[in-house]
């Protein structure tokens, strides 16, 4: 058949997902499976690798895929070194000491990226690396190691994508290593740095019987898990990937993430903003404290939150009239930067009523999310145009209501909204 069958890999916080999508006139899922960790195993890439076989055992369709991109969470860092782990990774939630970071501070731009603590450059300067020695991303590492693993090493070469290595300080527009980051980390001029999408390197006979997987299958360059489920909730039902300027997509889970797609590059490292690069395009993201915990903070369940969300009546103009902001603890950094921030939540009498204190508390996310909108457009990103929405909130239809009159634009469900299958997708983009 002519169909294209495409892998999608993506690890994230809590496991390994993989999704088998086959596209021919649409896009159809073949097979998909996870395995999940615990933190603390999720920090080790052998099981990385170990869970990850076991995924791709349970998925249907993984030796038909003819195309293979990785996600993996952004800034999680580790080396390599002869083909074996030199240093043990630092994760995405891992942050190093100020000290670290000052030859950063020294030499970044403002605002810059990298002058995060969690930062990969920052994580990368924590180690000395030796000349022998590569720093690679989670995702680079996972895809050597769907093109070269056979139970013994993950050989080289050992390629980037401009999403991952935006936090290491690549300069995804002149598509270089900075001067300055070269200075600082030498050992970046050993990983190369592709587009995501674009074609690496080939899946090795050993590796293809390791994995399950196809001999001679094309390893693509790969992204972010969080670009990744982005591009599964933004994906056209062909299953095309090239979201327009103003399409954005908004993750309702415990804290709130607003990702918009601008024709203008828009970054405020105070407010954790910064714009990946989309072929030509930005990807802006802002993410908010505010968010879903605050329902599960005051006992809602699913089941609750379904039976009364059914009974809210909507106004025609929605207003956050009582002032919530629901945070559960103190501090914000997106919308606003302000670490003494504190909750606003309903008054304690309103909590007898539990459909209308279920309606502030929706109201309250619903403005975070308008407010993150309007941050974002007055950075200078590109006006909000629709928005899709993924994580837990999405299945609530009275609240995409209510939030489709807050922003004035239209606000769908996401028909896919699993980052294995934003990668699968991605796999195939330019096959
Ligand atoms: P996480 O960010 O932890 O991965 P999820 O995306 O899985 O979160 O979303 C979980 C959140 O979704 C929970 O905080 C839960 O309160 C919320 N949620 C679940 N169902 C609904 C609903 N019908 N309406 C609003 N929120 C909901």
């Amino acid at each position: 058949s002519w169909a294209l069958v495409g892998l999608g890999v993506d690890l994230g916080t809590s496991g390994v997902r993989v999704c088998v999508v086959e596209k021919a006139n649409g896009v159809r899922v073949v097979g998909e499976a996870k395995t999940a960790w615990s933190d603390d195993e999720g920090r080790e890439p052998e099981v990385w690798l170990g869970a990850l076989r076991e995924c791709l055992g349970k998925c249907e369709g993984v030796g038909e895929a003819t195309r293979i991109a990785v996600s993996g969470t952004s800034a999680s860092l580790l080396a390599v070194e002869g083909g074996a782990v030199s240093r043990s990774p630092m994760m995405y939630c891992d942050s190093v000491d100020a000290a670290t970071i000052r030859p950063i501070e020294a030499s970044a731009p403002a605002g810059h990226v990298t002058r995060s603590r969690t930062s990969a450059l920052g994580k990368l300067l924590a180690w000395n690396l030796r000349a022998s020695e590569v720093p690679v991303h989670q995702a680079d590492y996972v895809a050597a190691a769907l093109a070269s693993y056979d139970g013994e090493v993950v050989s080289g070469p050992y390629r980037s994508d401009w999403h991952n290595a935006l936090k290491l300080g690549f300069d995804v527009e002149e598509l270089r290593w900075p001067e300055w980051v070269r200075e600082v980390a030498p050992a970046v001029g050993s990983l190369g740095v592709v587009r995501p999408g674009e074609p690496t390197r080939t899946v090795s006979a050993a590796a293809a019987a390791w994995w399950g997987a196809r001999e001679g299958a094309r390893i693509v360059g790969g992204t972010t898990d969080s670009i990744a489920a982005y591009l599964a909730c933004s994906a056209t039902e062909a299953g095309d990937i090239d979201p327009r300027p103003g399409e954005a997509v908004t993750s309702l889970g415990s804290t709130t993430a607003l990702k918009l797609v601008s024709e203008t590059r828009v970054d405020d490292d105070a407010r954790g903003v910064y714009s990946h690069r989309l072929d030509d395009r930005w990807l802006v993201g802002g993410a908010s404290n505010a968010g879903c915990r605050v329902l599960r903070a005051w006992m809602f369940d699913d089941e609750e939150l379904a039976d009364l969300a059914a009974k809210i009546e909507v106004d025609a103009h929605p207003v956050n009239s009582a002032g919530v902001y629901p945070l559960v603890s103190t501090g914000e950094r997106f919308p606003v930067d302000d670490p003494d921030k504190e909750p606003r939540l309903p008054d304690f009498y309103q909590q007898k009523d539990r459909r209308r204190l279920l309606e502030m508390l929706l109201l309250g996310i619903s403005d975070v999310e308008r407010l993150g909108y309007k941050a974002l457009r007055d950075l200078g990103a590109t006006d909000l145009v629709s928005v899709r929405t993924a994580g837990g909130g999405a299945k609530n239809k009275t609240w995409r209501l209510m939030r489709e009159r807050m922003l004035g634009v239209p606000v769908y469900e996401a028909e896919h909204t699993e980052a294995s299958f934003g990668a699968a997708l991605l796999a195939l983009r330019h096959a």
